[in-house]
């Protein structure tokens, strides 16, 4: 089997964060742990970053202090910079981010580090920056729902670089066919999910499906502006995917509950589902009939 991307996702941090915020009507008692990704693609003519993680670890800790129970923590080699370097990789080798929304726990990897005295400046050099058009926006204008999520000075930055694409369709000028791109408005207005390697790849769901407790379909996050919507759009999205897997699906589970910003991984046509895969799908269907049935505690 040949696959022309390899997408890498790449461990930038660890928190804890309240069940309140993590879930819609959650439990505030409860303490739910998270583990932050970006994701590095290569394959194609340039290295691609999905978000750009979260280089700013204590201004992040701050920002985000009302939602974590306990706070960011990097391991070292856990920098973004650290982890492209991993394979060989700079800032400046970056052909493209794709930026799934301009939410400081997703964006704020794209500025230098925070120094006294030292005006804000945009790393990626010579990449250029996709944002959907609706999302865009919003974060000139943020609401004062979600104002306090929005670097200040980062979309000023993006506009002066010159090398920002505002994608307003399935595709951007910037990676063509290699990327499909859906829309999600439920978190946040233009929230961009990109499907990896075009028609039938790889999706990244950022935060329409943060991780696995929230593909259940009425789970959604505390900080959702509207949680009905992102319901209605995660319905939507899913049947569109099961639709298209015709059979042959691998998901594929990482070994921690993802991120702020984090992946469902479906792949459509490529991988028949056989043996192990076959028996999981069945149980996975078992258990959501034992569940719509309202006897999920018996599986
Ligand atoms: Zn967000």
């Amino acid at each position: 089997m040949k696959y022309r991307y390899v997408i890498h996702p790449l461990l930038n941090g660890r928190c804890v964060i309240a069940g309140n915020h993590a879930f819609h009507e959650g439990d505030p008692t409860e303490s739910w742990p998270y583990s932050c990704y970006l994701w590095l693609i290569l394959g194609g003519e340039r290295p691609v970053l999905v978000d750009t993680g979260l280089d700013n670890v204590e201004e992040m800790n701050r920002g985000a202090a009302h939602v974590l129970r306990q706070p960011i923590t990097q391991e070292p080699g856990q920098t973004t910079r650290e982890q492209l370097a991993r394979f060989g990789l700079k800032g400046e080798d970056i052909g493209a981010v794709i930026i799934t929304h301009l939410h400081f726990d997703h964006a704020g990897g794209l500025l230098a580090p925070w120094q006294e005295g030292q005006p804000p400046r945009l790393l990626f050099p010579n990449a250029r920056f996709l944002v959907g058009a609706a999302h865009w926006a919003r974060a000139r204008q943020p609401h004062p729902r979600d104002r306090a999520s929005f670097i200040p000075e980062l979309a000023g930055l993006l506009e002066a670089s010159g090398r920002l694409e505002v994608v307003d369709g399935p595709h951007s000028e910037a990676l063509g066919e290699a990327v499909r791109f859906h829309v999600s408005d439920g978190h946040t207005p233009g929230l961009l999910l990109a499907e990896i390697g075009g028609e039938g790849g790889v999706v990244f769901c950022a935060d329409l499906i943060p991780g696995r407790p929230w593909v259940h379909l009425p789970v959604t996050m505390g900080y959702d502006r509207a949680p009905e919507l992102l319901i209605d759009e995660k319905r939507r999205f899913l049947e569109d995917m099961l639709a298209r897997v015709q059979g042959r699906v691998d998901h594929v589970r990482l070994d921690r509950v993802p991120p702020l910003a984090a992946p469902l991984l479906l792949e459509r046509g490529r991988v028949p589902v056989e043996g192990r895969g076959r028996e999981r799908l069945a149980e996975a269907a078992a258990a959501r009939l034992l569940e719509e049935a309202g006897l999920a505690d018996l599986t």
